[in-house]
């Protein structure tokens, strides 16, 4: 089967001792996060797959950090709950596929509460998912084809 690719992807880049109960904790959420058709809607449209294939996993990466560092790490992130756009960066789609958009988002799916600062470590599990997602869906994308994200006037919750 074809398709190691994205494993590969996911573990140069985040590769740490308990990597593999990490990424087990990783796909089984993903899993989960299949049951909702909210959070499936989203796929990477072509634009967002020729900037992946542009800027390379690791820049990529340091863009995922410094979002996740900027609006959702504080313990009262500005704008929570609206601070993830719906387009303009892969990582925001990842984001809203992952409910890793906002702090609620974040508690419910991930289990991480609201109103404390997250820490290094579970910024990096932020990161990871994200990465992990991306790496799957590129790898999706080019056996199914390109969908785009939803419109926001169609997805107004993020529940
Ligand atoms: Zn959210």
């Amino acid at each position: 089967m074809k398709g190691t690719d994205h494993l590969e992807r996911g573990q140069r880049l985040f590769y740490t001792e308990g990597m593999t109960e990490r990424m087990d904790r990783i796909d089984e959420v993903l899993t989960r996060l299949q049951d909702s058709a909210f959070r499936r809607k989203f796929r990477l449209g072509a634009k967002e797959r020729v900037y992946l294939d542009a800027k390379g996993d690791a820049l990529i990466a340091a863009h995922a950090y410094d979002f996740i560092a900027r609006r959702l790490a504080p313990a009262m992130p500005p704008n929570d709950g609206k601070q993830t756009p719906w387009r303009g960066h892969p990582v925001f789609i990842a984001q809203h596929a992952t409910g890793t958009c906002c702090r609620s988002c974040l508690a419910k799916w991930h289990g991480l509460d609201k109103g404390r600062a997250l820490s290094a470590a579970e910024q990096a599990y932020v990161v990871a998912v994200i990465a992990r997602w991306l790496g799957l869906r590129a790898a999706d994308d080019n056996q199914h084809g390109n969908g785009s994200a939803p419109s926001p006037e169609q997805t107004p919750f993020h529940f």
